[in-house]
């Protein structure tokens, strides 16, 4: 609780992961013998900012698992509703919002929306993104380009050189005020059929504000640790942010 302002964390978990290649959706991969969900799960879980926890999955037998093997087994007290999903990242936000709309404490206070795939979350990315998200609306993590990063056209032709110090790599927690965020979803909704024919692609929650209520998204420091387990070999690099022994994780 901030300012008397109730602070909810929706933690993403409905994808399925084709890049991670397998059958398993990558949230529901090992590191260190537990489930890849379980270590966003336990940053909110510990963290004094947060609240509640809406966690969202891919189906039913879903929902299941995760009450059983995370919810019961480590006794997280936070995950107080349970949802699926939509077919992509941003119909998985907006059913999530519509459940926290029915709970007036939620639709009053702050929203941490985060990858359940990006283990590193620190609680000092959460402090800062609810700092910005109180003074300005909004408080999106990210971080500053290392490399140089050119926009391409369709046949892999570089086309353009943007500036790399004015490059920022986005990331998760994305924290709004309630009332911003989903104001910004309503009216992504409600245009839905323009912007799917234009064929716009909506990656992120940032994204959404920007385009639908015109409101500028403050960026604040995340972290280079704080990635999101896309790849096989990504889950290298997140047992060894987490300190995790690689042996543990291989013997799991
Ligand atoms: O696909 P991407 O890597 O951008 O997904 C980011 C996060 O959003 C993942 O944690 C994934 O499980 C979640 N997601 C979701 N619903 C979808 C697609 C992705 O909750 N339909």
């Amino acid at each position: 609780m901030i300012e008397g302002r109730f602070c909810t964390a929706v933690v993403l978990a409905a994808g399925r992961g084709k890049r991670m290649g397998g059958d398993v959706a990558k949230q529901y991969r090992r590191l260190g013998g537990r489930l890849l969900l379980y270590y966003a799960l336990r940053a909110f879980e510990r963290s004094p900012l947060i609240d509640s926890i809406v966690l969202v999955v891919g189906d039913e037998a879903q929902i299941s698992f995760c009450k059983k093997e995370i919810v019961d087994v480590y006794g997280f007290q936070k995950v107080d509703m349970l949802i699926t999903g939509g077919k992509e990242r941003y119909d998985s936000v907006w059913r999530a919002l519509c459940a926290m709309r029915e709970r007036p404490e939620c639709r009053e206070g702050y929203v941490f929306i985060h990858d359940g795939a990006r283990p590193a979350v620190t609680e000092e990315i959460l402090q800062r993104c609810l700092d910005a998200a109180v003074r300005y609306g909004s408080g999106v993590a990210g971080m500053p380009a290392k490399d140089t990063i050119k926009l391409a056209d369709e046949a892999g032709f570089a086309l353009e050189t943007p500036p790399r110090d004015r490059l920022w790599l986005i990331q998760t927690p994305q924290t709004f005020l309630f009332s911003l965020i989903y104001e910004a979803y309503r009216r992504m909704e409600e245009a839905r059929q323009d912007w799917e024919t234009e064929g716009v692609r909506i990656t992120d929650d940032a994204m959404v504000v920007e385009t639908f209520t015109g409101q500028r998204v403050k960026l604040v420091e995340g972290s280079y640790e704080n990635i999101k387990v896309t790849t096989p070999e990504d889950m290298v690099l997140a047992e060894a942010f987490l300190g995790l022994q690689p042996s543990a994780a291989k013997a799991d």
